[in-house]
């Protein structure tokens, strides 16, 4: 968890342990929820976070909120927090995760539409579609995504959508003690994240991939932007 590299390695390593759980056929332990809103024509949310890397030190609170609201295997993250040391000697904690691109390089090479993008903007991964092929995971330049030994299928963070679906905060947002995480719908003008996307000027992590990324980061510095 140190870095992306690393991560990246462990995701693999995971992806291999995770295909022979699968010839184990273990059975399917997680289900997606997909809002009945984005079934209909009329959708207007676009569900996006927005990092102020200034207000992180670390805790880790997000990051295991996560695993446990989740379910997430021992050995891989939904959410992780590097820790970049600056050419200054000063100490930076940058929370990462799936980035719910606009343009999401994992999802076309699924060859099953396991993963897919709904209409707002969720990119999610249906565990009973996955073959377990790995493709996905390869084509995410964030390593963001990992095999789960559980239900046998890629995964990664999917926004918490069972929550935010019944009006509640991502289990990350909601377990942040400084409001790191700010999480909501940047189509609606009146909501926090649409106010300071406005007002402050934010990057997203590795711009020249064209993936369009929807975490908006205040005060990254470019190390943690590789
Ligand atoms: Fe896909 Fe990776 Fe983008 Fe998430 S961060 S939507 S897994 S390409
Ligand atoms: Fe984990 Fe949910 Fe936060 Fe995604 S939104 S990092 S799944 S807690
Ligand atoms: Fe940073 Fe908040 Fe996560 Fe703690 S809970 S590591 S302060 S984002």
């Amino acid at each position: 968890m140190s870095n992306m590299n690393e991560k990246i390695d462990i995701s693999k390593r995971k992806f291999i342990k995770g295909a022979v759980a699968t010839i184990m056929t273990l059975p399917l332990l997680s289900t997606i929820e997909i809002s009945p809103e984005v079934e209909k024509k009329e959708v207007k949310k676009r569900w996006a976070m927005f990092i102020d890397v200034s207000k992180c030190y670390g805790c880790m609170a997000c990051v295991v909120a996560c695993a446990a609201e989740n379910n997430v295997p021992i050995g891989v993250f939904r959410t992780w927090v590097e820790r970049h040391v600056l050419p200054s000697g000063s100490v930076v904690f940058v929370p990462k995760q799936c980035n719910h691109c606009d343009n999401p390089p994992c999802v076309k090479p699924c060859p099953t539409g396991a993963t897919f993008k709904t209409k707002d903007g969720l990119v999610l991964v249906d565990p009973e579609k996955c073959i377990g092929c790995g493709a996905c995971i390869v084509s995410c330049p964030y390593g963001a995504r990992y095999f789960n030994p559980l239900t046998g299928a890629a995964d990664k963070c999917t926004f918490c959508s069972h929550r935010i679906y019944n009006g509640r905060l991502p289990a990350c947002v909601e377990a942040c003690p400084t409001r790191a995480r700010v999480f909501g719908d940047l189509n609606d003008p009146n909501s926090e994240i649409r106010k300071l996307v406005d007002k402050i000027p934010t990057k997203v992590l590795k711009p020249q991939t064209g993936a369009e990324p929807e975490i908006y980061y205040f005060a990254l510095p470019e190390e943690a932007s590789k």
